[in-house]
């Protein structure tokens, strides 16, 4: 029997991985311009971890985690997301005690027990960013202007920057038990999750995704109307800087984070062009999670971003990528006697920097001349009787389909001129 890849998860192959390497530098790139620094994470932590820091009334703990018990019984989970990890990085390494903030980003798999579709899977890609110590709002809408700049490099313009404010835990309960009361005379009109959630968490039926639940709540106070004094001003700061800043925002009343350890920011970026699973990034303020985690009290802002969905917007739309070819070289050997003559260019040619394969497989010239072209190489060396002869290798030039004869010794400084 052929085994196949799980459910959820995909091989990217060697002719699609260029992409992923233009998005991944385009990304680190900008994310360091901000001053960003890379952290890395295990891909597995302890399942408390994520219960505490991502919260066990969300989705992703209560029905999306991959978790299991090592061969010592400890419950383990691969990560579902970073920023839990990150946090406990930071306690962990007393990274409070130095100089704050500290601005991290990281990137690499998460693993959910999602529904697999376009744009959702089982095994996705995260990029994101955490910054802890500075509770600025010049901080949040610095971190919602790298999302933008990192979609502006990437050449996406095509989007819709949702915002609101989630308070903080004093304001933001007496807008819970308004909520909660306003809820519960239509609890049977909402779907099966929420009318068990709603007591619990009531702020999750503001966005859950079911119609007759948002029909139920139209019309209900916004949290916005509840903000205190502080968190009014903080909201207000954001979006003035945003403005001044040119960024266009769509405030939301239904864009929330449910949980106490989210605090006033909260925002969402969509490109309604890749369809259903619109959401490209997602972040927000978080200044209780770091105690929550068993830190000390430590405000933090972060996001994270769906490198998938980013490459379905990349893919839908024209763009100039092209795939740079696995070869800048290719060795055409005309007679096996010039093995060693082969052998010597070739790892000249490597310790150069420059990619460089042979035929292997005893092809006749014309063969080797097609396969070089697969392999996108843009120079084919000829290496024949009559080069060994005379000393010299002839470069053929696979865009303008010229040759020329280069002597042994000027071989690397010619290939050099051409391939800049
Ligand atoms: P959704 O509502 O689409 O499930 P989410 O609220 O679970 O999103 P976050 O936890 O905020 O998503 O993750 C941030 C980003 O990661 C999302 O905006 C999305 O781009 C991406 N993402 C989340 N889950 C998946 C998945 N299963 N497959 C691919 N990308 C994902
Ligand atoms: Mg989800």
């Amino acid at each position: 029997m052929q085994v196949k890849a799980p459910r959820g998860t995909y091989d990217i192959m060697p002719d699609e991985i260029y992409k992923w390497h233009q998005l991944e530098q385009i990304i680190r790139t900008t994310a360091e311009t901000f001053g960003y620094a890379e952290i890395r994470t295990p891909i597995f932590e302890h399942t408390e971890l994520f219960e505490r820091g991502v919260g066990d009334t969300t989705d992703i703990v209560s029905k999306e985690m991959y978790t299991f018990l090592d061969r010592s019984n400890r419950s383990l989970t691969l990560r579902p997301e970073n920023t839990a990890s990150c946090v406990r990085a930071f306690i962990e390494h007393s990274v409070a005690g130095g100089v704050l903030p500290v601005k991290w980003y990281y990137m690499g798999p998460m693993f959910r027990y999602d529904r697999p579709q376009a744009g959702r899977y089982r095994q996705f890609h995260q990029f994101g960013v955490e910054a802890f110590g500075s509770d600025n709002p010049a901080l949040d809408a610095e971190v919602i202007s790298l999302v933008l700049e990192i979609l502006a490099n990437l050449g996406l313009q095509e989007y819709e920057l949702h915002l609101n404010s989630v308070g903080c835990p004093e304001c933001r309960e007496l807008y819970r038990q308004q909520l909660i009361s306003h809820i519960r005379p239509v609890k049977d009109k909402l779907c099966t999750d929420c009318q068990t959630r709603f007591e619990k968490n009531p702020l999750r039926v503001l966005d859950c995704k079911v119609a007759s639940c948002q029909e139920a709540i139209a019309g209900f106070p916004n949290m916005y109307d509840y903000l205190c004094p502080g968190c009014s001003k903080h909201y207000s700061r954001v979006q003035s800087i945003l403005t001044d800043v040119g960024i266009a925002y769509i405030h939301d009343n239904q864009l929330v984070r449910g949980l106490d350890y989210y605090t006033n920011t909260a925002f969402e970026i969509m490109i309604p062009l890749i369809g259903a699973q619109s959401a490209v990034a997602g972040g927000g303020r978080y200044n209780g999670l770091v105690k929550e985690c068993g830190g000390p009290q430590m405000p933090g802002i972060g996001f994270a971003m769906g490198l998938e969905r980013l490459l379905l917007a990349m893919n839908s739309q024209e763009n100039s990528r092209t795939n740079p070819g696995q070869l800048d070289v290719f060795l055409a050997l005309l007679d096996e006697k010039n093995e060693t003559r082969a052998a010597h260019i070739l790892s000249g040619l490597r310790r150069a920097g420059i990619r460089a394969d042979r035929d292997y497989n005893h092809r006749s010239a014309k063969a080797q001349m097609k396969y070089a072209d697969k392999m996108g190489a843009r120079l084919v060396l000829l290496l024949g009787e009559d080069e060994i002869q005379k000393g010299v290798v002839t470069i053929r030039d696979m865009q303008t389909r010229q040759q020329s004869e280069v002597s042994n010794e000027a071989l690397i400084a010619a290939i050099k001129a051409i391939l800049e």
